[in-house]
């Protein structure tokens, strides 16, 4: 039988989708960047039929590609365009939300869940699951957990390696290997879990996962500010940061061109701000405690800012709908960015302190290699993560040559800066095939090798997403 023939006898017809067309939506990334072609989509609907499934591929020799939301951001979800063609697996029909364990304060969730269903079930029961995102609308808990996904609220929370307890994942030659525990402590030798966060769907797809919880905060102050350097954004953190104490919850940064591209290309989004500033800043303040006044300290914060002439404007949302709306400015930066033109978006962490210098000398390398690049900017700047992004209307990216090329450079110089000030070229979005060439750049030969035998003995004939975060041996 072939292994096509085999996945229909095991899932049924109408979950394994053979039909170029009607794949489509799975063979390209989010962005249109990446392109490639899978012999099918098989949507298992339980662990059992997860681990039925890749048992097949492992028999087959047929590579494997776990694919959840497919929003990830450097083409990591998505078939190679050459080499063998693998089977994608989507776990869109493994929804299931367990109870809120209100004592323990964790949830039990498949890992096809959507993030934002996940969230809301946590605060229908009092909870919150912090990890928050633009795409959390559509990106799988499974797709989270193997990209260790960041996003808003990091420098609070953690990102999602930090809120996970437990997990189940389904290895390579189909074995399952239940880690399901919502225990914050076990001493038992390696911690396995922490193996396949963060692992791109290289080592095993993940089936399950018990997720940490957290007092749902009940009450929250969100500001728009305008300031006139990263510099001062700094120094507004570090004010923030001494008069709120443990309630500051998210630090977000852009520059006025990121802003407009917003207003510009998504409907309903306007600058809560009537006058153009070169950085804002996105300041929220929330607390568990009844009796705490987040909007009082953040405008007793903001009245000090002004004062020390660190900002120059400013509005605290006065209902939830202008503090919704003020994220929903912040959330549709990716979308903007898409339909305003080739943004070459990089993902670089640095210590916070050297946030500004990051800017300043990305800045002069940029310059240097494409005189005519635009510079959007936006970043966790709490976390010290900025999206550094060389940007091009398409009228202009079309009129240049060597664009591939020229992507790569850019890239590079920008990362080169994050190396010298000690720090990542990723910090939230992963590797996927944007970033594999950077692997070799600054990672340690030794840290290579180490993970080269670590993919060798979990998947020792190499078959989950190949080619896939561990660079080729050079
Ligand atoms: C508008 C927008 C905003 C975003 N904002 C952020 C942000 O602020 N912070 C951030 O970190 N990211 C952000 N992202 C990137 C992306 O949403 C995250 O990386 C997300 O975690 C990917 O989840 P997904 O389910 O879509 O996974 P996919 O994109 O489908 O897959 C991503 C990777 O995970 C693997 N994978 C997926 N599911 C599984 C599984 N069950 N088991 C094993 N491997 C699996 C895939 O093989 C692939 O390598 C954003 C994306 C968009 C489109």
């Amino acid at each position: 039988m072939s292994l096509v023939d085999e996945l229909i006898a095991l899932l049924g017809a109408n979950n394994l989708i053979t039909d170029a067309g009607e794949m489509t939506a799975s063979l390209e990334d989010w962005r249109g960047r990446y392109r490639g072609a899978a012999l099918c989509v098989a949507r298992p609907a339980s662990t059992a039929e997860v681990a039925a499934v890749v048992a097949c591929c492992h028999r087959h020799r047929v590579p494997v590609l776990p694919q959840g939301g497919n929003t990830g951001l450097v083409g990591g979800s998505v078939p190679p365009s050459s080499g063998p063609v693998p089977v994608i697996i989507n776990l869109q029909r493994m929804r299931r939300i367990g109870l809120v364990d209100l004592v323990n304060n964790s949830i039990e969730v498949q890992a096809g869940c959507v993030l934002a269903n996940v969230q809301q079930v946590a605060r229908d029961a009092g909870r919150l699951y912090p990890v928050s995102l633009g795409a959390e609308g559509s990106c799988q808990i499974g797709g989270t957990i193997a990209t260790n996904a960041g996003g808003i609220s990091v420098l609070r929370y953690g990102n999602t390696r930090d809120n996970v307890l437990g997990i189940e994942v389904v290895l390579a030659d189909g074995t399952i290997c239940s880690e399901l525990r919502a225990l914050r402590k076990d001493n038992t030798g390696y911690d396995l879990k922490h193996l396949f966060i963060g692992s791109e769907g290289t080592l095993g797809i993940i089936t399950a996962a018990v997720l940490k919880l957290h007092p749902l905060p009940t009450r929250c102050a969100v500001a728009w500010v305008g300031v006139g350097s990263p510099a001062q954004a700094i120094e507004l953190l570090v004010l923030t940061r001494q008069l709120s104490g443990s309630s500051l919850s998210a630090f977000e940064l852009m520059n006025q061109l990121q802003l407009d591209l917003v207003v510009e290309h998504v409907p309903q989004r306007r600058s809560p701000l009537d006058t153009r500033h070169p950085w804002h800043v996105l300041i929220e303040l929330a607390d568990t405690a009844g009796s705490a006044d987040p909007e009082a300290a953040l405008t007793a914060i903001l009245e000090q800012a002004f004062d020390q002439a660190i900002v120059d404007n400013a509005s605290i949302a006065s209902s939830q709908g202008q503090q919704a709306a003020m994220w929903e400015l912040r959330h549709s930066v990716s979308e903007a960015n898409k339909k305003g033109g080739i943004g070459l978006t990089t993902d670089c962490a640095v210590p916070v302190s050297t946030i500004a210098t990051f800017i300043e000398r990305a800045n002069a390398a940029v310059a240097k290699l494409a005189p005519q690049a635009q510079i959007v900017i936006v970043g966790h700047m709490g976390d010290g993560n900025i999206h550094y992004i060389p940007f091009f209307p398409f009228a202009v990216w079309d009129g240049l040559e060597q664009t591939e090329a020229l992507a790569r450079e850019l890239r590079r110089a920008v990362n080169d800066v994050a190396a010298e000030l000690a720090g990542t070229f990723s910090a939230e979005h992963g590797v996927g095939q944007t970033s594999l060439d950077e692997m070799h750049n600054y990672k340690s030969a030794a840290s290579l090798a180490l993970m080269r035998a670590i993919k060798h003995a979990v998947d020792p004939l190499g078959l989950f997403n190949p080619g896939r975060l561990i660079p080729p041996e050079k």
